[in-house]
């Protein structure tokens, strides 16, 4: 899972600085890495490991010349993550395009070891954004200089939609001079187009989330379609165009855990949507004959929005028992079991007033190794609670995302095999409930009854596009080697 952000404004404007604050905006979206490139007739790029903040000094950010310019940060899915596979990418020959994406493809082991080869492109990094660049510049190359622009791009983007499985949202400059974005055909992964209006014209900018929009003052104007590109140059008028028919699938993960409250994605408000899966939670626990608690506590930070509707719905209290240091990082990439076992442990730390002689509820959004919610139960009891119970915002996580949501391998799930009694026990929960699949579809589904459905591969084991389960079954061998 990545973030981007893209911005075009009038000539004779710096943009760079507000990709940096769009980027703050987006850096839950990646902590790996990240880059800004922008362009004012020649391409200037600084990226690396690490924080954004830690990233651009004030001379980067003086050297970061231009009116368009793409930003992104990185999470680590597939490769080494090397400074090499920090994103974004750019090219100068035959022409100047410059990128960077969210999504992963499911064919890059075959793009890179067999179809590039045989037409002597070497790919160089283990980052699937070099595939997709090298698809749009071999279909843009092959079609006539002469022709305009947007016919250019439209052969580009349909070349990498022909050569490209899986899931990919799509930010890129044009050496020309112009910002282009596009959505993979399934639609995965988010990304939403905003305007601003200036006296001298209209601005343009493509982000992940509208969060980003937001904070730099642009309006959301439309989320990208699944299949659909935009192209804008500025000082003329964009041009959006609808490239394929298949159904739409956004991931619901996203809805889930992955993006900010704030954001709306695909017409979707994401507190809202959260909010509803708290009140359907709640709806569930109630018809299955869940216990009575005393109080619910979320488990911070992505829990807290249902957690507060189930509560309201259920008439309890609702209270903040657990206090996380957000200056310990993520336990999911620690190494070892043990090493995540103890950051969780200083991550949250518990106000003991909120459990003496209580049976608290808690509430998380999603449970993926089980580390988190067995320590935060162990904790729960110490800090005096009688009974601890479980609920989490979203079905039991059975299998892995072939699409950029870092989740571990199957192996590691602890849902992968067993019955929500034997998770209960492995998690040493009083009572434990997941949210039923078709409840959270339907629950999410209310804000944009335009959406026949989402992406719940994690849930279900189904994909909506080829190739993943031979994608996932690759990735599962280099991970186990890696490990050996
Ligand atoms: P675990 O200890 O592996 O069960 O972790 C579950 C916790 O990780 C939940 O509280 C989630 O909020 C969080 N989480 C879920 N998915 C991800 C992800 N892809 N990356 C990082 N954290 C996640």
């Amino acid at each position: 899972m990545c973030g981007f952000i893209g911005i075009a404004a009038q000539p004779g404007t710096d943009v760079s600085a507000e990709i940096y604050d769009g980027l703050i905006s987006l850096q839950h979206r990646g902590q790996d890495a990240a880059g800004i490139l922008s362009l004012d007739g020649a391409f200037h790029l600084r990226k690396q490991n690490g924080m954004v903040r830690d990233i651009f000094s004030p001379e980067d950010m003086a050297r970061l010349k231009g009116n368009i310019a793409i930003g992104h940060v990185r999470y680590p899915t597939v490769g080494a993550g090397g400074e090499e596979d920090s994103q974004p990418f750019y090219i100068n020959f035959p022409f100047g395009v410059g990128m960077a994406h969210n999504g992963n493809l499911t064919n890059f082991l075959d793009l890179k070891g067999r179809l590039f080869p045989q037409e002597n492109i070497c790919l160089q990094t283990s980052c699937d954004l070099e595939a997709i660049l090298y698809a749009f510049a071999r279909a843009f190359q092959g079609t006539e200089d002469v022709a305009p622009l947007r016919d250019r791009f439209r052969a580009a983007v349909e070349g990498v939609f022909q050569r490209s499985l899986g899931a990919y949202s799509v930010v890129g400059i044009l050496g020309e001079g112009a910002l282009f974005a596009f959505r993979d055909p399934t639609g995965i992964k988010p990304l939403v187009i905003g305007r601003r209006d200036t006296p001298s014209g209209p601005e343009w900018a493509a982000a992940s989330e509208s969060v980003a929009l937001d904070l730099l003052g642009f309006e959301r104007v439309k989320d990208l379609a699944n299949g659909e590109s935009f192209l804008v140059t500025p000082g003329q008028d964009p041009e959006f165009v609808s490239m394929r028919e298949e159904p739409h699938r956004p991931c619901v993960f996203e809805l889930v855990y992955f993006a900010r409250p704030d954001s709306m994605l695909d017409g979707l408000s994401v507190y809202k949507t959260r909010r509803r899966f708290g009140e359907t939670l709640a709806k569930q626990w109630i018809e299955t004959d869940g216990p009575q608690a005393d109080v619910i506590i979320p488990i911070p930070d992505s829990s807290r929005d249902a957690a507060l509707s189930m509560a309201n719905f259920m008439g309890l209290p609702y209270r903040e028992g657990f206090i996380k240091n957000r200056y310990v990082g993520r336990t999911f990439i620690m190494p070892d079991q043990e090493a995540r076992q103890t950051s969780i442990r200083r991550k949250l730390n518990p106000i003991p007033l909120e459990f003496e002689g209580k049976d608290v509820l808690l509430v998380d959004d999603s449970i993926v190794r089980g580390n988190t919610s067995r320590k935060i139960i162990q904790v729960a009891r110490k800090a005096g609670a009688r009974k601890v119970y479980f609920a989490t915002t979203s079905p039991p996580l059975r299998a892995p995302c072939p699409y950029g949501i870092d989740m571990a391998t199957r192996q590691e799930l602890v849902a992968r095999d067993r019955s929500v009694e034997q998770i209960r026990r492995e998690i040493d929960a009083d009572h434990l409930i997941y949210l039923d699949i078709e409840r959270m579809i339907d629950a999410a589904k209310v804000g944009n009854p335009d959406i026949e459905d989402f992406c719940a591969g994690c849930f279900t084991g189904t994909y909506p596009t080829t190739e993943a389960k031979a994608h996932l079954a690759a990735i599962e061998e280099e991970r186990l080697a890696a490990q050996a």
